[in-house]
């Protein structure tokens, strides 16, 4: 089974081969088919089973797929066209296409430099990472570039849902990355209402050590009809 026999892109199974990957492993061999044709999953997998490609790469060839559509100038551009015709210039959100949380820093900037590799060959994708001890004013200079993709940690992520600098209403993917650990660190909270403040419509994947429990609970709540891979 090769990445291509699984029907991504030819943009990423080009990232994907640069990036020294012969062949899909066990979770991304399920995943990506799956992820794909737009399901919901729920993974049980563990860290180094290739999981971060599991979901980014069938997130970004549906936004590879998207990307025929003309796209809008972004909210910087906007401001500087209005600062040239002389008008205020008011603060629009981020409308991000994909949101990933994660439970640490560490995590979120490595899902972040991964999703940079995987999409290298593939037009205007830009992620960004949203981290709680990172100065806000940088963080708010990532945001008016209006990224596809937000990989963010739940606290500072309410932050700025709560300040008005992110707008989940285009929001097509969501990924829960270790959600069982998120759940130990006391965000179920601030994962409820992030979760709350996305569209309904939106295509869900949930990753997490076990599935049992307060993860399971909340992992079939938040998704529909998911197909369940365990490693
Ligand atoms: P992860 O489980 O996402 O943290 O990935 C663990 C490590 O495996 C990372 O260093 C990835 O770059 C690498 N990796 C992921 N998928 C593959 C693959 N299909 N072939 C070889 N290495 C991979």
């Amino acid at each position: 089974m090769s990445f291509e026999a699984l029907g991504l892109h030819a943009a990423i199974v080009k990232a994907v081969a640069e990036a020294g990957y012969e062949n899909p492993t066990p979770v991304q061999a399920q995943a990506i088919p799956a992820g794909i044709a737009g399901r919901d999953l729920l993974v049980s997998s563990q860290t180094g089973s290739g999981k971060t490609a599991a979901f980014m790469l069938p997130a970004l060839h549906q936004l590879a797929s998207a990307e025929q559509a003309p796209l809008g100038r972004s909210p910087a551009q906007e401001a500087q066209s209005a600062r040239a015709r002389g008008e205020r210039v008011r603060f629009r959100p981020a409308q991000p296409k994909m949101l990933v949380l994660t439970p640490t820093r560490e995590l979120a900037l490595q899902v972040t430099t991964a999703t940079e590799q995987y999409g290298k060959h593939m037009r205007r994708i830009r992620a960004v990472s949203i981290l709680g001890g990172m100065p806000y004013p940088k963080q708010m200079q990532l945001l008016a570039k209006n990224p596809e993709i937000l990989v963010a940690t739940p606290g500072r992520l309410i932050d700025h849902m709560d300040s008005g600098k992110i707008d989940f209403s285009q929001l097509e993917m969501l990924v829960l990355d270790e959600a069982d650990r998120m759940l130990d660190m006391g965000f179920i909270e601030d994962i409820e209402k992030i979760v709350a403040a996305t569209p309904a419509s939106r295509q869900t994947m949930l990753f997490s050590a076990t599935l049992d429990g307060v993860v399971g609970n909340m992992a079939r709540r938040i998704t529909k009809d998911p197909l369940v891979i365990q490693i």
